[in-house]
């Protein structure tokens, strides 16, 4: 510990440009469909990360589709992931990875940072993610400058759908799972700094129901509502909730018909599940198929299903066991409270463990209230987290 003291030590120098930092990404709107906030998101990365040596490159990914407004599949313009390496042929190689989009929107009025005291400020992005970005910038300016870095190899990537399910940038992970000893994901902690033991798995889907139109009032029973049969397909779904194994279907969005003289003949609905199981996640669309066939016994009635993304559940096994016993030693050193909890919520981190590498994701900073408004981040862990990050990564090689 103490040869590496000085080196830990330095980190605390980089902490008013932290600040400088996030404030300045903070106010760069880089919502998951926002193009042109992406590419200024992009470049303002590069700059700080260019510091860091290595090779870098821009990855375009395949182009996105949404289900728009109307049931209307829409192309998103590409997007692109930031991909550096260095030293791949280190004893020891690191992943380290996360996010530069964020969840709201250009339109929403939570778009710049604010004071909430002299440890905390609140913004778009300050904790989930681009205060976990500047930990790992951070951690990595820290290892590249002491003389341990010859030793070990890392690789960053930096993806731009992270919050629209990863579908472009996966294979990047599932690859880049093959070539490192650990994946570190700067994701936020717990607002008390709890560490993510285990992460449920996610899937979702886009549920659309047809009918036929018809003036309501000379020919309703002429008609056949699309209203009528999502909604029947929606009560379904309900039955299939299951507190006691936490098995989760949250209908989160609704759409459909105008007029009320007028039969609908369109409904929409996106659906998300939550599974600790990998079978339960996989399996979901053989339920989903079964409430379609009930709801299209509604004669007229068409009912149509879409997956949009699936990342299967993070379980806390033997090799990420190991990861998080090192990261506790580290914690320890550094006189950082150590504590583990599992989490509902998805990240890169499931992509990862699924490809096999075992993966820490929650290395970022501490905050909370995520997606919502008062989203906040805790501004010494800035530093803090970054301190815990070098020291496990120059201590690593003995241990894993
Ligand atoms: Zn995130």
């Amino acid at each position: 510990m103490d040869k590496f003291k000085q080196h830990l030590d330095w980190l605390d120098s980089r902490y008013t440009h932290s600040l400088e930092l996030l404030q300045l990404w903070c106010s760069i709107n880089s919502f998951s469909s926002n193009v042109e906030g992406l590419d200024a998101i992009a470049l303002a990365l590069q700059k700080e990360f260019s510091t860091l040596g290595g090779e870098q490159k821009w990855i375009t990914l395949p182009p996105r589709i949404d289900i728009g407004p109307g049931g209307k599949a829409k192309e998103m313009a590409s997007v692109k992931a930031l991909h550096i390496t260095k030293r791949p042929n280190a004893p020891i190689r690191f992943l380290l990875a996360g996010h530069m989009d964020t969840v709201y929107s250009p339109l929403s009025s939570f778009q710049k940072v604010e004071k909430i005291d002299e440890g905390s400020w609140k913004g778009p992005g300050v904790a989930d993610m681009k205060g976990g970005l500047i930990i790992m910038l951070n951690a990595l300016s820290g290892l590249e400058k002491s003389p341990f870095a010859e030793k070990i190899g890392w690789e960053l990537l930096i993806n731009p759908d992270e919050e629209v399910g990863s579908v472009g940038s996966a294979y990047l992970f599932e690859e880049a799972a093959k070539r490192n000893h650990a994946g570190l994901i700067f994701e936020p902690s717990f607002s008390d700094g709890a560490f993510v033991s285990a992460r449920k798995g996610s899937a979702s889907y886009t549920i659309i129901a047809r009918g036929k139109a018809a003036h309501s009032g000379r020919d309703f029973f002429q008609g056949k509502s699309a209203i009528y049969a999502l909604s029947q397909f929606i009560a379904e779904l309900e039955k299939t909730n299951h507190p006691e194994s936490g098995f989760i279907v949250n209908v989160g969005y609704i759409e459909g018909g105008g007029p009320v003289n007028i039969v609908p003949d369109f409904a929409l609905c996106k659906v998300n599940i939550r599974s600790t199981k990998d079978d339960k996640i996989k399996n979901f669309i053989h339920t989903l198929n079964q409430i379609a066939t009930l709801t299209q016994q509604r004669e007229g009635i068409k009912i149509e299903l879409h997956q949009n993304t699936e990342r299967l559940p993070k379980p806390l096994d033997k090799k990420t066991g190991l990861l998080f016993d090192h990261l506790k030693e580290c914690a320890n050193e550094l006189k950082i409270p150590f504590q583990l909890r599992e989490s509902g919520g998805v990240c890169d981190g499931n992509i990862l463990s699924h490809a096999g590498l075992p993966t820490i994701d929650s290395l970022g900073a501490i905050g909370g209230q995520i997606h919502t408004h008062d989203e906040f981040i805790l501004l010494s862990s800035l530093v803090e987290r970054a301190k815990l990050t070098l020291l496990f990564m120059l201590t690593a090689q003995e241990k894993l």
